[in-house]
């Protein structure tokens, strides 16, 4: 069954797209890695890497330094990829970061087992003996090569639990908690190379250089990943303020705290939230906030998807909160349209409620597509209607299951979308969903001409 509301009352218009919080763009970012694979490509030659190319052995030796300089490199870019940092996130947003670092990863991998291949290969070239006796006497004899070989069968194993058949049998801690031996594996790793590396042992420079990237990779992660969510909390004291249900399965929880209005969240946004009682502290998980900020409150809406989300069904009233964040790219700063199309699946509403209420339009400018199995499923009706009243927006609700009287076979295809929204093509689109909603919708909007880039979307799930 399909119900549309619609409103008409004037709305002030700002201007498009909103500020950027941090002056950082995705191409200086860029230019800042490959500027650095220059610099590391330049101290391999520098340290004779073309000169040792002369004789098998040593081309082996050399392709063996270089795999692991860009190995390692890669290695730190992992961990920079997720700190959390939110200049990265609003440059790139999580879900190409969490892209990005799955291939960086499997990436740094076999570069880590091509220097112990191809090393390991040089040595026993030079040394006359077999490569099985060559690794043998390295792990044994040579100082750090036997902390370096625990590092990488800790790579290998974090590689092999992110393959996707090995994921998926995966509860999402315990795939989380395995990643967590990457950083042993970089601290095992770091001193085979800086002691004993040939680019590094006799080159302060470049030792210098080298010690720099960790630095600073690590101090992006404790300043993203520890200092800030420490700072916000402290600084916020978020509590439990209220739970309120909104459907079978689905809570708002509202979040208060201090100073409020001074938490850079912007509609559209997530935090990811710790409740910091016994089984929940060790727990972040993400929440896209479903009410636009206000300065009084946070509002998270929760819907009972596993095991952590049934619980907080239930969560006290009072309960202390921790956050990290915000992050998201489902912010203005994407806008480049007046007009704007949201579409919203399941509890994936909750992002597209808090930016009808908060993005500036003008009566006409804002439709909202609302996809929900049941009108059971169907959460903030009743603000919904009001917000399209108030704003001037339109708002169909698209219920029922494929097929049934009234629901088209294809809710999101093309056609319907089409039907309900002919100048899609001229809108900035946001969506939030389910994935197979998202990758529906996703194809029906390329179809009806929308350019990818105005294709804004954030997936629950990474
Ligand atoms: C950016 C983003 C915003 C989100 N916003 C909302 C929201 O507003 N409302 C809402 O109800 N849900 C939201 N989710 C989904 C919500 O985070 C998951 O449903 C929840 O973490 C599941 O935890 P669980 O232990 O109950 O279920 P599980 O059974 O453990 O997990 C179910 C699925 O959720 C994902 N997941 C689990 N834990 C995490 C985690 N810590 N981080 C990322 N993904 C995880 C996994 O893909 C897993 O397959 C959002 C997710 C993301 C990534």
């Amino acid at each position: 069954m399909a119900a549309t509301t619609a409103g008409a009352v004037p709305a002030r218009r700002r201007s498009l797209p909103l500020p950027r919080i941090w002056p950082v763009r995705a191409t200086d970012l860029y230019a800042l890695a490959i500027g650095n694979a220059v610099l590391i490509g330049a101290m391999w030659v520098r340290h004779g890497g073309l000169d040792e190319l002369g004789t098998v052995a040593g081309a082996f030796m050399a392709a063996g330094q270089l795999s692991a300089l860009f190995g390692t490199y890669l290695a730190l870019l992992e961990v920079v990829l997720m700190s959390r940092a939110p200049w990265l996130d609003q440059a790139f947003g999580m879900d190409r970061l969490a892209w990005a670092h799955r291939w960086v990863g499997f990436a740094t991998v076999w570069l880590l087992v091509a220097h112990f291949a191809l090393t390991t290969t040089g040595f026993a070239l030079g040394d006359g003996t077999t490569v099985v006796d060559e690794a043998l006497t390295l792990v044994t004899t040579y100082p750090f090569v036997l902390l370096a070989a625990a590092a990488l069968a800790l790579f290998v194993m974090v590689a092999i639990t992110s393959m996707r058949a090995a994921r998926r049998r995966m509860g999402y801690e315990t795939w989380f908690g395995t990643h967590l031996y990457v950083y042993l594996a970089i601290a095992l790793g770091s001193a085979h190379q800086v002691v004993v590396g040939s680019d590094f042992a006799d080159d302060p420079v470049a030792r210098g250089y080298w010690i720099a990237l960790y630095v600073i990779t690590f101090g992006l992660l404790v300043a993203h990943r520890v200092v800030q969510p420490v700072l916000t909390s402290a600084r916020h004291r978020l509590r439990v303020a209220n739970v309120v249900p909104e459907a079978p399965g689905v809570v708002s929880i509202y979040l208060a705290g201090r100073d409020l209005d001074a938490l850079p969240i912007r509609a559209g946004q997530y935090v990811l939230v710790r409740f910091l009682t016994a089984d929940g502290w060790y727990r972040a998980h993400p929440f896209s906030i479903s009410a636009a900020p206000n300065g009084r409150f946070l509002r998270i809406t929760v819907k009972d998807l596993g095991d952590w989300t049934s619980r907080l069904q239930a969560i006290p009233v009072g309960t202390r909160v921790f956050v990290e964040g915000p992050y998201g790219i489902l912010t203005g700063i994407r806008r480049t349209r007046r007009k704007l199309l949201f579409i919203g699946g399941g509890v994936g509403i909750a992002p597209i409620r808090a930016m009808l209420e908060a993005f500036p339009a003008e009566p006409g400018d804002v439709t909202v597509l609302y996809r929900a199995r049941s009108w059971d499923d169907v959460v903030f009706r009743a603000e919904l209607d009001h917000l399209a009243r108030s704003r001037g927006a339109t708002v169909h609700y698209l219920v029922g299951r494929r097929g049934s009287p009234g629901v088209p076979a294809e809710p999101l295809g093309a056609a319907a979308i089409g039907a309900l929204v002919p100048d899609a093509a001229d809108r900035d689109v946001y969506l939030c969903g389910p994935a197979s909603l998202m990758g529906a919708a996703r194809t029906s909007l390329r179809t009806l001409g929308v350019p990818g880039a105005r294709i804004h979307l954030e997936s629950f799930s990474y």
